[in-house]
């Protein structure tokens, strides 16, 4: 499939804190691309999907558009992009499909520390800076307040200080950029973390298959993240507390042990990560020879 219609595009963070992680993770999803960090553009090498490198704000408008199939970037972004366009009257041509686990923030109200503030009627009448004019906008008409939104696309959390706005609404990880600049969280206006968007334009049948192919291996990848295999003896009798005690495990294989009758072998996968503590209470239960190791690749 070298003809560009049929190859597949994915739009993914040039600079920033989901590059990084989007790369290893379509890496971790068996895809090579040709490395030019410093271009637009990296040619899938093994399969027909090559990467768009662009800054994340362009990538719900990219995948809606159909200039990419999928995209990699943080739900505050979709989000407020869908906001914004069913304000103009309008729907986001593009659907959410998985949350991936990384980039997690939220998108906070944030005001002057040991201000006044008693509440959100407190923000009647208050001017907030802001980069995300769509999601504050539906925030504070769900919540039936009127305030001014001063949009700005950088730089937010000085605008106080500058006499610029009253509060501000911006994405807070730990909180240091607020302390450092005399603020402190509010209100949560949504939790977020990166997802993969995909595009709601009918693709050809080979390009479809390619997108769900893609996708069928990163939930694989997302699967195995936590997911451990774990194997153990255990006395026939205590079959079923230990079965009860496997974190997210389904059907275990259940084995028996050659020369002994009252105790076979369990093997399962458990979808969540085994601790110790688990491994306490399965040797309670009568386990022994455990052993646990991470899963590489799932397919289901
Ligand atoms: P670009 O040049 O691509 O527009 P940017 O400055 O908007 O970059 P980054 O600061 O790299 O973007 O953040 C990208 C995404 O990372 C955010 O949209 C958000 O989803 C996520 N993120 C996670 N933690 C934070 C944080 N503490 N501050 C800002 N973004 C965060
Ligand atoms: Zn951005």
């Amino acid at each position: 499939m070298d003809n560009p219609e049929q190859r597949i595009k994915i739009a993914v963070q040039k600079t920033g804190r989901l590059t990084d992680h989007s790369l290893d993770l379509l890496e971790r999803c068996g895809l090579k691309f040709r490395q030019s960090k410093d271009q637009l553009f990296c040619y899938g090498e093994n399969m027909p999907v090559d990467l768009l490198l662009v800054r994340d704000d362009d990538i719900p408008g990219l995948v809606s558009d159909d200039v990419c199939d999928l995209g990699i970037v943080g739900l505050n972004i979709v989000e407020d992009k869908r906001q914004s366009l069913r304000n103009d009257g309008r729907d986001g041509l593009f659907k959410q499909v998985f949350e991936l686990d990384f980039g997690h923030c939220r998108l906070s109200i944030a005001g002057p520390e040991g201000g006044d503030y008693k509440g959100l009627e407190s923000l009647n009448n208050v001017r907030i800076a802001t980069s995300y004019v769509g999601l504050l906008t539906n925030y504070l008409r769900t919540h039936n307040i009127s305030a001014d939104i001063v949009y700005l696309s950088g730089a937010v959390e000085i605008a106080p200080k500058l006499g610029h706005a009253d509060y501000i609404c911006d994405l807070v990880s730990t909180g240091s950029t607020l302390t450092a600049n005399g603020l402190e969280e509010i209100e949560v206006v949504l939790e977020s973390e990166a997802v993969i968007i995909q595009t709601l334009a009918e693709l050809s049948p080979d390009k479809q298959a390619l997108v769900d192919r893609i996708l069928q291996r990163l939930d694989g990848v997302l699967q195995v993240h936590e997911s451990k295999y774990i194997m153990l003896h255990a006395p026939r009798a205590a079959l079923a507390e230990i079965r009860d005690l496997l974190p997210g495990s389904e059907s275990p294989t259940v084995m028996p042990l050659d020369g002994s009758d009252d105790k076979v072998a369990i093997h399962a996968v458990c979808r969540e990560n085994v601790f110790w503590e688990t491994l306490e209470n399965l040797k309670a239960a009568g386990a022994s020879s455990l052993l646990v190791l991470p899963v590489e690749k799932m397919l289901a």
